[in-house]
């Protein structure tokens, strides 16, 4: 029913009462990210059971023709996204929703939340009032403020493009050979960052791109996709993990020695494993 039924899982927690009050779509098409998150919309408030292309209800088809009081819909203005879109948001968000049970917004592009606009989103984001969801959308996770991230709840929603062989990825593999030692290894796990990673590849922009990979594995892993060594992981076990990464990814290209980088993530990711 959702196209990559990665927000089914959502429609799931929204029945359960369990939905986070926002969350952060990584995605490599805008265009289909919209459309899955316009069905969860309809999935969640339809008027009746939810099809596929519900044209019977009143409620479906306000969200089609982009009508629905209660679902605002924001992108950059310009090159970016300014502080009077948000505060506007804001104020008319600070009204009870018509018509669903939940006022929701998407922001498109929240990479270009910058400076003051960046501010009272987080604002927002720490005071959001009742009965609101956020879904903020971004190609391009890495420009996404910090701060911003941290308060959000992940979500990949990565589509496939047919034309891409997974073979060609080396990236991915030395990604995976990796993660599978220092995920199952108990001890002297900090050897594999050279053994594993840095004799073949030293430098800074290809642990980068292993490291991304390792983001994106951890990630499908948390949505659903079985991965043999990461079975036994919970959720949390996975956002820590992915909080990991983030910080990694942010400070990679700021910190001089990538190696300490790397020390310390397996440091931290396998205390986390001891403690548990
Ligand atoms: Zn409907």
């Amino acid at each position: 029913m959702i196209a990559a039924k990665k927000l089914e899982k959502l429609v799931n927690l929204y029945h359960e009462d369990a939905l986070s009050h926002v969350y952060l779509l990584e995605t490599n098409d805008m265009d289909l990210a919209m459309q899955d998150i316009l069905t969860f919309v309809k999935a969640i408030n339809c008027q009746q059971e939810y099809n596929d292309n519900c044209d019977k209800c009143n409620l479906c088809n306000l969200v089609n023709q982009a009508t629905l009081p209660s679902l605002i819909i924001i992108e950059p203005d310009g090159n970016m996204i300014k502080k009077e879109q948000v505060l506007d948001l804001k104020k008319r968000f600070s009204f009870k929703p018509i018509y669903t049970p939940n006022n929701i917004y998407v922001i498109k592009m929240a990479d270009k939340l910058n400076g003051a606009s960046a501010n009272t989103m987080l604002k927002f984001i720490e005071e959001p009032g009742e009965a609101i969801i956020g879904f903020l959308l971004t190609t391009n996770l890495n420009n996404v403020i910090p701060t911003i991230k941290s308060r959000c709840e992940l979500i990949s929603l990565i589509y496939d493009e047919s034309t891409e062989t997974n073979e060609d990825n080396v990236y991915e593999k030395k990604a995976n050979e990796y993660l599978e030692k220092i995920e199952l290894e108990k001890v002297d796990k900090i050897m594999y960052n050279r053994d594993v990673i840095l004799n073949d590849y030293p430098e800074r922009g290809d642990v980068e791109a292993i490291f991304k990979e390792i983001f994106n594995i951890y990630m499908k892993a948390y949505n659903g996709e079985e991965i043999s060594y990461l079975k036994n992981l919970s959720y949390e076990d996975f956002r820590f993990r992915l909080k990991l990464v983030i910080n990694f990814l942010d400070n990679i290209n700021y910190n001089a020695n990538v190696e300490l980088l790397m020390d310390k993530f397996v440091i931290e990711l396998s205390e986390r494993y001891e403690s548990i």
